[in-house]
């Protein structure tokens, strides 16, 4: 069994308090492993760590090209170590083996993209009114980092936020889901591997409420970026108040996949089935909000469900798999309690709503793949996030209705729309107010590309040059190269 440690200023340590959590796998609730559960205090002595790193022990002031050295070690060794990472988060998440090799991918892809990104800015010379003077805008590293990190990609997440603060030159406390630790620990010790100097990288395990929010509160910490759900994003944002920290939210999202009648058929049916059973719909851009147009509608429900009845659910390790478990039991319930709520809401359930039959299962947290047709705008399935294998489908008549009810959301994460009109394509995706717009497609994210959301979905951006962004001050370096006096107050 594993046993897992923190990281703090370059030593791997138990919980100053002695506690511990018991790691499970979501398939049958077996223990994976036992790790530190650490507290506030373990909190303020990595805080500390990463402070003195910063301030004094000279990693802003590393060459960035060193920089970028070190980022692109980090994503030679998570390819090096692509499987037993990918096993590992399997065991950890629930998720098919085959998603989780594609997440691990990925983890090396964004490494190795800012690894090459880290010595490209060398700021820029502006137009100084002034004769004789210039004038230059730097980009800065933005000090101490506090980042937390959700269950569902557990590494995929921590990777979008370590590798732009590392290459930024910033340090950082990393701080991954509880339940959920440990791709994140693993990678922390390829951090150490790769070379980081101690105080640099620094993890710490532990619960929301107490590790999270010393982050979020602390005044040693300069920017706090977190991925999770929105009332916890409202919480860090009120904590981070205390002293002005910058914030970076990845929020929820309800995110509207959208097929017009004139939409290649077959293609718009299996990726609406991708965009929800993808991890068991427990993905922040899940195209669980299916909206189809009239003509289409029961053709499209009816091929849907053919194929929902043949999806293979099971464990992760199994390579006929598609669809895994939930992350939890706490988790299941709260997807339950929605299909419960969208019955007496009026929706008709079309196919799943239970668990599975099967007994092999009955030890993990499955629900299986689940369709609700005539819903109706207004319902609370529709409106909200349930993070799970459940898709509601919407009819609409025309294309103005549906990009009215579907900007008609305090989410703005993504959404998605299948047509084969082109005017349509520039209409509707200008008309669509969400961070990412696929048109033909769905759930397409990659490195080179700004990911985060508009409204409740977040702020700030992820990934792409504007990830890098984030984690960089702004500063305007003015030189006078012929000084004179000005011979102004009392000189006359
Ligand atoms: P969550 O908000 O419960 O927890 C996320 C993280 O925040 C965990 O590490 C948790 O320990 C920590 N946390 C909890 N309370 C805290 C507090 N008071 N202060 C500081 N930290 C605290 O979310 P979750 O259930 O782990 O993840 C699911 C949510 O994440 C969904 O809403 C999903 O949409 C969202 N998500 C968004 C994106 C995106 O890119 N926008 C990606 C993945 C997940």
């Amino acid at each position: 069994m594993i046993k897992g440690k923190m990281y703090i200023d370059g030593q791997w340590v138990e919980a100053r308090s002695g506690a511990t959590r018991r790691i499970e796998n979501p398939f049958d609730g077996s223990e994976v492993a036992e790790v530190a559960e650490g507290g506030r205090e373990d909190a303020r002595a990595a805080i500390a760590a990463a402070r003195r790193a910063f301030d004094t022990g000279g990693w802003p002031q590393t060459p960035a090209v060193e920089r970028g050295r070190l980022l692109a070690r980090l994503a030679d060794l998570v390819e090096r170590e692509r499987e037993p990472l990918a096993r590992l988060e399997t065991l950890d998440t629930g998720k098919t083996l085959e998603e989780s090799r594609w997440d691990m991918d990925d983890v090396a892809g964004i490494f190795r993209y800012y690894a090459g990104m880290a010595d490209k800015d060398g700021g820029e010379v502006i137009a100084s009114p002034n004769p004789g003077t210039t004038s230059r805008v730097v980009r800065e590293p933005v000090g101490v980092c506090g980042q937390i990190s959700p269950w569902n990609y557990p590494l995929l997440q921590a990777s979008w936020k370590m590798a732009p603060a590392l290459a930024a030159g910033c340090t950082l406390v990393m701080k991954p889901s509880e339940i959920t630790p440990l791709t994140t620990l693993r990678i922390t010790e390829l951090a150490e591997e790769a070379g980081y100097p101690a105080g640099v990288v620094n993890t710490i395990l532990g619960p929301g409420p107490d590790v999270g929010a010393e982050l979020a509160e602390s005044a040693d910490v300069d920017l706090i970026s977190f991925t999770g759900g929105v009332a916890t994003g409202q919480a860090i944002m009120r904590a981070a108040a205390g002293n002005v920290k910058k914030v970076a939210l990845e929020l929820g999202g309800k995110n509207p996949n959208i097929v017009f009648a004139d939409a290649d058929f077959d293609v718009a049916v299996d990726h609406a089935l991708n965009a929800v059973f993808f991890h068991a719909g427990q993905i922040c851009s899940a195209g669980a909000r299916l909206m189809v147009q009239d003509a289409i509608h029961d053709r499209f429900v009816e091929k849907l469900l053919d194929r929902m009845k043949r999806i293979r659910v099971g464990s992760g390790l199994d390579a006929a798999t598609e669809m895994g478990p939930l992350i939890s039991a706490d988790h299941r319930a709260k997807v339950e309690q929605y299909i419960e709520i969208a019955r007496k809401d009026g929706a008709t359930l079309a196919l799943g709503g239970g668990r599975p039959d099967d007994p092999a299962l009955a030890k993990g947290h499955f629900v299986m793949p689940t369709l609700f047709i005539d819903c109706e705008s207004h319902m609370r399935i529709v409106r909200e996030e349930v993070f799970g294998p459940v898709i509601t489908v919407e009819r609409f008549a025309t294309e103005a209705e549906a990009v009215a009810r579907a900007n008609d959301t305090v989410y703005g994460l993504s959404a998605g729309f299948w047509t084969r009109d082109p005017d349509r394509m520039a209409r509707v995706s200008a008309a669509l107010r969400f961070g990412t717009v696929w048109i033909n497609d769905f759930n397409v994210y990659f490195v080179q590309a700004p990911w985060g959301g508009y409204r409740q979905s977040g702020l700030g951006r992820e990934l792409g040059r504007q990830g890098l962004e984030e984690y960089t001050e702004v500063k305007h370096i003015y030189q006078n190269h012929a000084t004179e006096a000005i011979n102004w107050f009392g000189s006359k």
